[in-house]
């Protein structure tokens, strides 16, 4: 029998469950929850219904999964434990600092409903989190690097969207490649914040805007692009459709350490991801986890978990007798 995927919060990610949906046979799609008037949001997918996130609780037996596709800033803090009480979930919480505090919350409320849930499911936090355990606690003695990009960073180009003037923006994270080529070669760089990112903005202008006076409030900006070289290209509304309207992204996770009697045998293990559509391959992530959470939930697991916690084959639709021939 397939899995039953509710998608709760229609935007990029809601739109990327869809797919993610078709991708998976063992799949299908029941239901799209929306706060807004659902007739109004209009989805791919034809037959499956749209209803209001109000009415939720009316689907607490024909949902398997509950995928969350609303903002990390103010929906999933009140929405992942809200609907963890009611169904299995998982979300793609990615406020790293508050990541302890969802868990808490979620974890009470599935315990609390006897369901439960797999939270900050995604690239980073996500793949990123487990490729940064398995090179801890493989080189037990050595140096973690993350660098982002290139790729669009929504919270930057949202910064720029806030000045006075600015129409329009997008805000690309660009790694340094002097500062990989330096981690990649083993020698344990101290790397600042500047030394590892470059910021590149493609602004649009309101009519009669300073464009200097612009530029300067986005370099100077605290934690967003003061410690950071940033690049700013004021180009027309039209290019910016037309070249910018991506949403591209990706990075690195380096783990560089050392073994031997004097540490000299040096390793280092990298993972990297090259991605055109973030919010599709986070769905693509999002939809093993929910076949996961799914079979926990059937072993009886209750309470909330993170990627670390899930064994691997549980994510796999295969057998372990089909997975043991063809993928250790
Ligand atoms: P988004 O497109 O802004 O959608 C967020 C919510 O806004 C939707 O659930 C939807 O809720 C509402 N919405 C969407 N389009 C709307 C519109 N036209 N008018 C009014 N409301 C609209 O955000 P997203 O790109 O899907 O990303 C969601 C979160 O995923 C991000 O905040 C980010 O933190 C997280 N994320 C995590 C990872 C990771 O690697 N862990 C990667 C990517 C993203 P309603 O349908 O209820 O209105």
């Amino acid at each position: 029998m397939s899995i039953k995927i509710g998608i709760f919060g229609y935007g990029n990610l809601g739109r990327g469950v869809e797919y993610a949906v078709e991708a998976n046979p063992d799949m299908e799609l029941a239901a799209v929850f929306t706060r807004r008037d659902p007739s109004q949001v209009k989805i791919r997918l034809a037959g499956v219904p749209v209803v209001s996130a109000a009415d939720v609780a009316q689907w607490k037996d024909k949902i398997d999964v509950m995928i969350l596709c609303g903002g990390s800033a103010t929906d999933l803090p009140e929405q992942t434990p809200k609907l963890a009480e009611l169904f299995n979930v998982v979300d793609s919480f990615d406020t790293h600092a508050n990541i302890p505090q969802h868990f808490d919350a979620v974890d009470a409320a599935a315990k609390k409903g006897g369901k439960a849930a797999i939270i900050s499911v995604g690239w980073d936090p996500g793949m990123f989190s487990l490729a940064r355990l398995y090179g801890n606690v493989i080189l037990t003695e050595g140096k973690d690097y993350t660098f982002w990009g290139k790729g669009v960073s929504q919270g930057h180009s949202d910064a720029i969207r806030r000045i006075k003037g600015v129409k329009n923006a997008k805000q690309y994270t660009v790694p340094v490649e002097s500062a990989l080529e330096a981690v990649r070669s083993g020698s344990q760089p101290e790397l600042t914040t500047r030394q590892k990112h470059t910021r590149e903005c493609y602004v649009v202008l309101e009519d009669g805007a300073d464009a200097a006076q612009v530029e300067k409030e986005i370099k100077t900006m605290p934690n967003y692009f003061a410690d950071y070289d940033t690049t700013v290209h004021f180009i027309s509304e039209e290019e910016l459709l037309k070249n910018h309207g991506g949403l591209a992204h990706g990075g690195f996770v380096i783990r560089s350490g050392a073994t031997g009697n004097n540490k000299e045998h040096k390793h280092v293990i990298e993972f990297s991801l090259k991605l055109d559509s973030n919010p599709e391959f986070t769905t693509s992530v999002l939809a093993a986890y929910a076949r996961a959470v799914v079979r926990l939930a059937k072993h009886g697991k209750k309470g909330c978990m993170t990627v670390l916690d899930v064994p691997p084959a549980y994510l796999s639709p295969k057998t372990g007798e089909e997975l043991r021939a063809s993928l250790v």
